[in-house]
């Protein structure tokens, strides 16, 4: 049994480990090698300076009225077209993002035990190791059922890593307590929109459990992870071709959404931001609720310690960006405490509990 468990972890570890190395990128100099030698679009790859530094300059605009960072609203406009979306109010159709608010649900699908905290927060002891959560979290309201993330459930991940406590996404999101009562439970139909905030395997590898969903993914994201990435010299740590087909396929069924970067109001109340470089264009998700702004940083933050610690997630392309991109989150957010990390356990503490595995964020 032991020595079993001794060589899972080492797979479990040797996997970890190399997907830490792909993505940690502490030194200027390793990242601008990684820069210049990048296709994309037959370019060099630069990393452009996102429009986080301009709305840094005027946070107290960007936090009183946050739709201020959204220059485009016609994402949001188109996918209110549909059949399927919700009946819009004149007052709403004015100022839609005033108008619609959503609860949120953090659901915990998994947990992996034993994990380094060094894989997350950069420059941990290495010796620390805890149960993190694997989580997918579904926003209701407005005619919608959106998940932001999908988690996964393909068979090769459960022999990677040591996963406990598993519930398929598209069960999990049926579990009593999320609707309420008298109403019958989510089904993976019910889904109306997916959000993707990356494209590792543990965030996307869900995607095509939702029949009915759209899938919202950034437009470079999409871009660098069905090319460049496989390329010679290309990153494709942390992502499955088996996800990458499945986004091409929904793609090819016109069931895609590609968001064309920062502050993008996909639907009312419900905006998308560049992450910080987790991935290549990797996102984070700001939702209209009744306690205000919430945001949803994935693993733009990992855990809650990287905010307090005020230190950059151990997985990142650009270490500095993906700090600019936690500063912005806490002059987005309503209050800190409605920043909701990617990973963290205490997540399932903080919140009001519907059970062990589910808490709704208000
Ligand atoms: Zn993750």
């Amino acid at each position: 049994m032991i020595a079993k468990f001794a060589a899972v972890a080492v797979i479990y570890f040797s996997a970890v480990a190399a997907s830490a190395q792909a993505f940690v990128v502490p030194t200027p100099e390793i990242l601008s090698q990684f820069l210049e030698n990048q296709p994309l679009h037959g370019q060099p790859i630069r990393i452009q300076p996102f429009r986080i530094n301009t709305l840094q300059a005027s946070s107290s605009q960007a936090e009183s009225t946050p739709t201020d960072a959204a220059p485009t609203k016609t994402m949001a406009a188109q996918a209110t077209q549909p059949a399927a979306a919700p009946v819009v109010s004149s007052a709403a159709q004015a100022n839609p993002s005033a108008a619609q608010t959503y609860e949120i649900f953090a659901i915990r699908y998994a947990s992996i035990p034993d994990f380094p905290v060094s894989a997350l927060i950069a420059g941990a002891d290495p010796a620390r190791k805890f149960n993190i959560a694997m989580t997918i979290w579904l926003i209701r309201g407005n005619g919608r059922n959106i998940l932001v993330d999908s988690g996964f459930y393909r068979p090769q991940f459960f022999k990677q890593f040591k996963i406990d406590a598993f519930i398929k996404p598209s069960e999990a999101i049926s579990q009593p307590g999320i609707m309420p009562a008298g109403q019958p439970a989510l089904k993976p139909e019910d889904i109306t929109d997916v959000v993707i905030t990356h494209m590792h395997w543990d965030h996307a590898d869900g995607m095509d459990l939702f029949p009915n969903a759209r899938i919202w993914l950034q437009k470079d994201e999409y871009t660098y992870y069905t090319g460049p990435a496989w390329q010679e010299k290309g990153n494709h740590g942390g992502i499955d071709s088996d996800d990458v087909l499945a986004t091409v396929k929904l793609n090819l069924a016109g069931r895609v959404r590609l968001i064309n970067g920062d502050a993008q109001e996909i639907l009312p109340g419900i905006t998308c931001y560049i992450g910080g470089k987790h991935t290549f264009q990797s996102q984070f998700v700001g939702v209209n609720t009744k306690a205000g702004i919430v945001i949803l940083a994935s693993d733009n933050m990992y855990l809650y310690e990287n905010l307090e610690k005020h230190v950059p997630i151990a997985q990142t392309l650009d270490a500095d960006s993906n700090l600019r991109a936690q500063d912005r989150m806490k002059q987005l957010a309503a209050s800190p405490r409605l920043i909701v990390p990617g990973h963290d356990p205490l997540v399932f503490e903080k919140f009001s509990k519907i059970s062990a595995t589910i808490v709704r964020i208000e």
